[in-house]
């Protein structure tokens, strides 16, 4: 049975993401004046934490490869909460979107979380670690104007000594070491790009390190749709079903999700289940293995 408060987490999360979309007229770029700019990025995060300076603390877990930026992460809740949840709102640069959602989400706890009941009961049992983009090269070029499709790092992958737009940079999401084996080998100008060996890419290094430092009961990793093609749909994870502790965590994620497709119309199918479940005896081994083999 889910926890009525995974419940409250599920539907105010989705209720974020739905006001965020709501209402679009169609790409529009360079983007509308209300969308965060790279440059103002930390000042915003200043404003979280002002909200409640005993709820909220701001930490940086690395910085990007090519121009030194920094990780941002918010830390919000209390440090004994049972469960922590990592939400991270974008990968892809131009995915404007996520940064958003959990942007706003992260000023609704901090915010919210003395007088309305509801959020001060999300943070009974979560803790909420919050990185608005884990990479900010490629915000930085989406939110000066100077492109609008640059889903990638600026890693220079064509080693000219200069950022070459669109091209350069490896994709993020592609350079887990999960699964990297998996993912096609593309050539280095293609926008995914994977990059030339697994955890390449320092921001994917500090978020590993994170995780293993910080072990995370749900990740949730917004992206959207630059072009507006793509269905409204959630993607499960891959599951082990020999470990115990990510069926349980599974069945109530799914519990989530069902939630949250009751809540709100839909055009299709708002959910779907892997295509990729695993054996314990199969499954990819941990990050640290790998970088010692
Ligand atoms: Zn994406």
């Amino acid at each position: 049975m889910l926890p009525r408060s995974c419940c409250r987490l599920g539907l105010l999360l989705f209720a974020l993401l739905a006001s965020t979309c709501a209402g679009t007229r169609g790409n529009v770029y360079p983007l509308d004046g209300a969308y965060l700019r790279s440059g103002s990025m930390f000042t915003r995060l200043q404003k979280i934490m002002d909200l409640n300076p005993a709820l909220v603390r701001l930490n940086i877990i690395g910085f990007s490869g090519s121009e030194n930026l920094p990780l941002y992460c918010l830390d919000i809740g209390r440090p004994g909460a049972a469960r922590n949840v990592l939400l991270i709102g974008q990968h892809h640069g131009d995915e404007v979107l996520g940064l958003e959602v959990v942007l706003e989400w992260a000023e609704k706890l901090a915010g919210s979380s003395r007088e309305d009941k509801k959020i001060a009961a999300v943070l009974d049992s979560f803790r909420f670690w919050i990185v608005p983009t884990l990479n900010p090269e490629g915000h930085r070029v989406v939110s000066a104007g100077l492109s609008s499709s640059q889903r990638k790092n600026n890693r220079d992958t064509n080693a000219n000594g200069k950022l070459d737009l669109p091209g350069d940079g490896v994709d993020l999401n592609r350079n887990y070491p999960v699964f990297w084996d998996e993912f096609a080998e593309l050539p280095p100008q293609h926008q995914n790009y994977k990059g030339s060996e697994p955890a390449s890419e320092k921001e994917i290094l500090a978020i590993t390190l994170l995780a293993q430092k910080q072990p995370f009961d749900y990740a949730i990793f917004y992206h959207s749709s630059p072009s507006g093609a793509l269905s409204e749909k959630i993607f499960l994870p891959a599951l082990d079903r020999g470990n115990a502790r990510q069926v349980k965590a599974y069945a109530e994620l799914e519990d989530i999700c069902a939630a949250n497709t009751r809540s709100a119309p839909r055009r299709g199918p708002a959910w779907e289940r892997p295509a990729t479940t695993f054996s314990t005896s199969t499954a990819p081994k941990p990050f640290w293995w790998r970088s010692a083999g």
